[in-house]
């Protein structure tokens, strides 16, 4: 029996696994505090999931078959010529919030310390980087205020952009617990009358993109009605201005006026609120705007940091935060400091003995594939992820890394739409076959540790990008395991907590390998000064002069519009019993019985206008792709708007690839691609 953590969702469930004879058994671990032994449908089919069938068991080499030596010494050959030939920046990393945070270290570590660029970036900025962007610019720092004991403690819960009840069903277990104790109040604030929203005491349904002209609303209520709390704005600036620019936001929101003030009333009326946020906020081209038109209201009231109350942003991926504590963004440094800051910059490289460091913020995402597809990237390493799917524009993204020089794709399977445009193919060790510490929504560090031998020469990540950091000639990558990795993190964000930063674990530095081997979740920050716990409730924040920032924010629509040719609001996302591209959830036969191939929800009326029959097939188009998708009339979605799930591959249904479908507009700060708010036209298929 071993205690790890589920590799799905940002939740961070802790599982106890037991090795058997066709798998794993799984199950929930009751002292885990993210889950206290619930599980997902996701998180109890894990154990049928681990089969061999599909798995890349030994490098490849443009297709054959090599072994570690001849490989490791071609990556770092072509890494290390095409950075003499053309500069550090013609080279990149895009990683995954699937890696462990020891993976994520060494990545960071090598790109930004010793190869000298930022062009380090990850599936996560599709996730919260605009959480990341609105948060720095509040707080001073990427910090979740709360914790998940205040989604049991609210009287209150906000849902926006988010179907908790499918993506994060744990939490959402905990909230529906919460009304059964307390009678908790629940609020869906989505375009679509998700099973979430179906489950809500109110349901606003907006119009897409009109989150920041709901809180300007709500914001100005709470100053009309004199609920601004004195003593805690004394510490905070710009409410002033936030609230000025909330009353000059005429947009409409597209609710009823009289459900807004019912929500307006509900909020007013009850202290202990948490507002839960995801995706619908995110993946946004005013993503960072809509974090901080909702950070204002809670800051605005002091609901903040305190038992039952907060701003919470949920994570999509495991370890999408312990990707941000090790700077696994291409605008971030490591352990929450910051690239542009010399003293910071100087500090990280002298821990790491560092020979080149990179001074300035690399490619984002979308950004990084484009660089590839126009040739300024000339060699990339894609590890844990399937851009070529999942990243907006996904046939140009197919079509970037097809051109790229020098590509090589660490993962599980050779399978995935994007391994199969690799040059280079390594094995990686699967979730129960190593490692490692993941880090949840509410900043809770967990091991995930191996329970079953990795097969053939698979190895993990860390192993393998510390080889190709020694065969180029770089030192201070000699680690003896994912504990010794742990340990320089941990003294690292010491340094950090120097400079006032939030995330310190330094408590944690001399652990030895036994107690990172028995290590029990906990919750950053872990100093000698502080443990776990929420921030801000004292109004001390991370900005230079320790105050918080009220921001102000005005609505701005969706970037593509819909017009005659692309009549319909295509919004994207997941479904309760999948994950990500399917890698994983497709081998569990009870998954796929849930929905079983990619379609599209239509609002009947529209359906009826397009001459789409129901059950049939239809051929949905906008300016970058195309996608043939089983058409599901549904009343979930308005007039004018669509639904579809993203999961289906290349590898899956050839035809379904949703994310081709969607434009790389992008949120100007933080870089995060608007996958919710595409445009498109739909026809019956075939064409009649
Ligand atoms: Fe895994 Fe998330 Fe389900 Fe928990 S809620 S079992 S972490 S998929």
């Amino acid at each position: 029996m071993t205690r790890s953590t589920c590799p799905y969702c940002g939740v961070g469930c802790g599982v106890i696994l037991t090795p058997v004879a066709n798998g794993i058994r799984v199950k929930g671990d009751p002292e885990h505090p993210a889950n206290l032994g619930r599980l997902c449908s996701k998180g109890t089919a894990l154990g049928e999931t681990v089969g061999l069938s599909g798995r890349l068991t030994a490098p490849l080499v443009k297709g054959v078959e090599t072994d570690w030596d001849a490989a490791l010494d071609l990556v770092a050959a072509r890494f290390r010529d095409t950075i003499a030939g053309h500069g550090p920046d013609s080279v990149a990393f895009y990683l995954s919030g699937q890696m462990l945070t020891e993976d994520y270290y060494v990545a960071n570590k090598l790109m930004k310390g010793f190869i000298g660029s930022a062009n380090v970036d990850t599936n996560s900025r599709l996730c919260m980087a605009s959480t990341v962007a609105g948060h720095t610019r509040a707080f001073g720092a990427d910090t979740v205020p709360g914790t998940y004991e205040d989604l049991d403690q609210a009287d209150l819960v906000v849902l926006v952009g988010s179907n908790l009840a499918w993506c994060h069903p744990v939490l959402w277990q905990r909230v529906e617990a919460a009304r059964a104790a307390r009678g908790t109040k629940i609020v869906v604030i989505d375009p679509r009358r998700s099973v979430t929203a179906d489950a809500a005491d109110l349901h606003l349904p907006l119009s897409p993109g009109a989150d920041v002209a709901l809180f300007n609303r709500l914001l100005v209520a709470i100053a009309d009605r004199g609920l601004t709390d004195a003593a805690y704005l004394a510490r905070i600036e710009g409410a002033d201005a936030a609230i000025a620019a909330a009353r000059a936001d005429l947009a409409e929101t597209g609710v009823a006026p009289a459900l807004l003030d019912r929500f307006i009333d509900l909020w007013c009326a009850t202290p202990r609120v948490v507002t839960v946020f995801s995706q619908g906020v995110n993946q946004s081209t005013s993503g960072t705007d809509k974090v901080n038109a909702i950070l204002n209201c809670h800051l605005a009231t002091g609901r903040i940091g305190r038992p039952g109350m907060g701003p919470f942003s949920v994570t999509g991926q495991p370890n999408a935060m312990g990707g941000r504590e090790v700077g696994g963004l291409a605008n971030q440094l490591a352990c929450h400091l910051a690239l542009e800051n010399p003293d910071h910059r100087q500090a990280v490289g002298r821990f790491w003995n560092a020979t080149r460091m990179a001074d300035r913020p690399g490619l984002k995402a979308v950004d990084l594939f484009r660089a590839a597809g126009d040739g300024r990237i000339k060699a990339l390493w894609i590890i844990h992820t399937n851009p070529a799917v999942t990243l907006p524009e996904a046939d140009a993204v197919r079509a970037a890394i097809a051109g790229c020089d020098f590509v090589v794709v660490s993962d599980v399977t050779g399978a995935t739409d994007t391994a199969r445009l690799a040059h280079v193919l390594l094995p990686a060790a699967a979730w129960a076959e190593k490692s490692g510490t993941v880090t949840n929504s509410d900043r809770t560090i967990s091991r995930q540790r191996q329970v079953i031998a990795a097969p053939g020469q698979a190895r993990p990540d860390w192993w393998m990008l510390a080889q190709v950091a020694r065969r180029m000639g770089f030192s201070g990558f000699d680690w003896s395991g994912p504990a010794a990795i742990f340990r320089e993190h941990a003294a690292l964000s010491g340094i950090a907590g120097r400079f006032g930063r939030d995330f310190d674990i330094s408590g944690k530095a001399r652990i030895s390998d036994a107690g990172y081997d028995v290590m029990d979740p906990f919750r950053w920050p872990f100093s000698a000064h502080r443990q776990g716990g929420r921030f801000f409730a004292d109004g001390q924040f991370f900005t230079p002069d320790r105050r918080g920032r009220m921001v102000a924010v005005t609505s701005r629509p969706p970037a593509a519009m819909p017009s005659e040719k692309r009549p319909l609001r295509l919004n994207t996302g997941r479904i309760r019993d999948q994950w990500h591209t399917m890698t994983r959830t497709n081998r569990a036969a009870r998954l796929n019985r849930h929905l079983g191939e990619p379609f599209i929800d239509l609002h009947p009326a529209d359906a009826l206008q397009l001459g789409v029959a129901p059950f049939g097939l239809a051929e949905v188009t906008s300016d970058h792709g195309s996608a043939i998708l089983r058409v599901v009339l549904s009343d979930r979605v308005g007039r004018g708007q669509a639904f579809a799930p993203m999961h289906w591959s290349g590898e899956t249904a050839p035809t379904g690839r949703v994310d081709a479908l969607v434009p790389g507009a992008l949120d100007p700060i933080s870089g995060q691609p608007e996958l919710k708010a595409a445009t498109v036209s739909v026809a019956p298929f075939p064409a009649r």
